[in-house]
């Protein structure tokens, strides 16, 4: 009975929640608040090595040792931008790369992290759509990323790490378990204890998945890669559209704002001959009508062999004026890290 729960040697002790650790303490005849401790070394205080578990005896150490494995990323390399953005490119264990992003602004650094190796998208203008999607990131690999920038921080800032958007490689509402349990450990108190509204997840929209997020009672904040509200042209920009259209999105939207009472941002980029017209804007109006909501029209980040250009100033503020005068807050974001390859749809791991 009680080996019978010792878990395979070298299993990924981060995989255990506390009950499992209690459970495996228990059967090997150790006090089960030493599952408390080791849970708090793993989550809270990030260690990445069972010798750190200072409070252990030696004997317990190598216990864990004898039967456990902690896979933390590696950061394979670094690059600096001439802003001051910060690109890792993350080695996981099994050696996928995947790239996370520090964004320093005078008041917030910010974590751009990834979800997925790869993506399974197709999105027209992304470079990450390029990359196969290999396989879904573990909630300790998305938990690692937040802390290898969050250290970055205070090493290159000396600042705290005070915002988290999942806005690098892969779609998170398609690992939805990992995404979310990952956030957990984030802003848990037995874990990095940040506060959910720091939070922000962007999606392509996918809107079974959303109502989900609002039947979960997500604290965190929610982002709409929107780009176009007319489906003929959504579709050509995001393949997904074809078959989660716009009318679909918003009846999710409706549902979110209903039962979270929260606004969503919705990411627009403006391109050239694509949607830079009167039409289009007209378009995102009427559906910025759906629920509460504010615009972030973003810059175009060039990617390799790209098709599209980024539209004229005029054409973009065209965009702003015509959101303001219908009270709906539209805000033009500047790009960051694009140098190196940070900035939005740029992650492709590019050497
Ligand atoms: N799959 C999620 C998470 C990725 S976020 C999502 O799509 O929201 C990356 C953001 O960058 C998205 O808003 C995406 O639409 C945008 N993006 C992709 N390629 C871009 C490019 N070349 N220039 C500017 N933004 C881009």
């Amino acid at each position: 009975m009680e080996t019978a729960i010792i878990p395979p040697a070298m299993k990924d002790i981060r995989k255990l929640s506390l009950a499992d650790l209690e459970a495996f303490f228990i059967s090997v005849n150790e006090r089960p608040f030493r599952a408390r401790q080791v849970y708090e070394w793993l989550w809270k205080k990030s260690a990445r090595d069972f010798d750190q578990m200072t409070n252990l005896s030696k004997h317990l150490r190598d216990l864990l040792k004898q039967n456990f494995v902690i896979n933390p990323i590696k950061v394979d390399r670094l690059q600096r931008s001439a802003d001051g953005t910060i690109k890792n490119a993350v080695r996981l264990h099994d050696g996928l790369i995947v790239e996370s992003v520090l964004i320093p602004t005078p008041k917030r650094i910010t974590a751009c992290v990834s979800s997925q190796v790869g993506c399974s998208l197709d999105c027209t203008f992304c470079a990450t759509a390029r990359l196969k999607r290999m396989r879904n990131l573990s909630a300790d690999e998305i938990y690692d990323q937040v802390v290898v920038i969050r250290n970055q921080a205070e090493e290159y800032f000396n600042r705290p790490l005070t915002n988290i958007v999942f806005m690098g490689m892969g779609e998170p509402l398609l690992n939805y378990n990992n995404v979310l349990a990952a956030i957990e450990k984030i802003t848990s108190p037995k874990g990095l204890n940040m506060a959910p509204r720091r939070i922000t997840l962007s999606t392509v929209g996918i809107a079974k998945m959303i109502k989900k997020l609002a039947d979960d009672e997500v604290k965190f904040n929610l982002a709409i890669s929107l780009h176009d509200a007319i489906n003929e042209t959504r579709s050509k920009l995001m393949p997904i559209n074809q078959t989660n259209p716009l009318d679909d999105l918003a009846e999710a939207l409706k549902y979110w704002y209903r039962k979270t009472k929260r606004k969503v941002t919705y990411e627009y980029v403006v391109w050239e001959g694509i949607n830079d017209n009167a039409v289009h804007v007209e378009a995102l109006v009427k559906f910025c009508k759906h629920i509460p909501c504010k615009v972030n029209l973003i810059e175009y980040n060039p990617i390799d062999g790209g098709i599209y250009r980024q539209a004229s100033a005029a054409a973009i503020k065209l965009y702003q004026e015509t959101l303001q005068h219908h009270g709906i807050v539209a805000r033009i974001r500047k790009s960051r890290g694009q140098d190196i390859d940070a900035a939005c749809g740029q992650l492709a791991n590019k050497i």
